[in-house]
């Protein structure tokens, strides 16, 4: 299995995962011309994707689903009460879905919307999302663990957020168990994975106002770390910009790899 976050955040969202045999989305919050050109940047094209699976209905999650339908027929998967108006077939959450080579399951999270995560395997390897949700529950957690690669909210710094520009309704909204996931948040759902085999972690759907990717991934790496889980490989995903492929099952990198950032402009470096 192999995965790209392709774009991240509240202005569009879309992640592509494969297997041997072929590809999905999950969500599609971009128009079809700019997922085209997102895929070519790491070498694929639209034939490479199969399916299109949706958290919810939230349009930074779904804007890009009628041209892709239009321009590539494609299937559009999603679980109850999310894609009945985008003529998605619903899937009952825990159901296994059979797509493109990957077994998915959904998994309701606490969100200001009917909102899942996904569980994904080919059989060998595991991959779990959850994006837009304003809690880890246990019931989450226990969805996520055993996955390889995580691919995990982590929305903005609790004390930017606090100090921020954003009106005191819009902050609460924020910060509620249905809103979005703070970095200490993801913080301590990736200790709970990390000593459940978690590889790779990429934190995403951050916020430009209240977080950045060095915050986030400085938050999350220092707490693993700390917890000895330093071998965890960090990434943030942003705007406009896929995620290297991450190959899923890479064995854990040395002890004590830092991740470097990029001078000046560049937010990090990429691989
Ligand atoms: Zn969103
Ligand atoms: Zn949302």
């Amino acid at each position: 299995m192999r995965l790209s976050v392709l774009s991240s955040g509240s202005s569009g969202n879309v992640t592509y995962i494969a297997s041997n045999t072929g590809g999905i989305l999950v969500d599609a919050g971009l128009s079809c011309r700019r997922i085209r050109g997102l895929l070519a940047r790491i070498g694929l094209s639209l034939d490479d994707v199969g399916a299109v699976l949706l958290t919810h209905a939230h349009s930074d999650h779904t804007s890009g689903v009628p041209s892709l339908v239009r321009e590539r027929n494609l299937p559009v998967f999603a679980a109850p009460g999310v894609g009945e108006k985008l003529n998605a077939v619903t899937v009952a959450p825990g159901d296994p879905l059979q797509v493109s080579g990957l077994e998915a399951r959904f998994f309701p999270v606490p969100h200001d919307a009917e909102t899942y995560g996904l569980r994904l395997t080919d059989g060998e390897r595991c991959v779990v999302v959850a994006t837009d949700l304003g809690e880890v529950t246990p019931e989450v957690l226990r969805w996520m663990r055993g996955a390889d690669v995580a691919v995990l909210e982590a929305n903005h710094d609790i004390e930017w957020l606090r100090r921020g520009p954003y009106s005191a309704d819009l902050k609460r909204r924020i910060s509620s168990p249905n809103g979005h996931l703070s970095n200490h948040q993801a913080a301590e759902a990736a200790l709970d994975l990390a000593s459940r085999g978690l590889k790779d972690l990429v934190l995403a759907h951050l916020s430009r106002t209240n977080n950045s990717p060095a915050r986030a991934c400085g938050t999350v790496s220092r707490a693993l770390r700390e917890a000895g889980h330093g071998g965890v490989r960090v990434r943030a995903a942003i705007h406009g910009h896929p995620t290297p492929n991450i190959e899923v099952g890479e064995p854990l990198a040395e002890p004590g790899y830092v991740y470097g950032y990029g001078g000046g402009q560049q937010l990090f470096e990429v691989e």
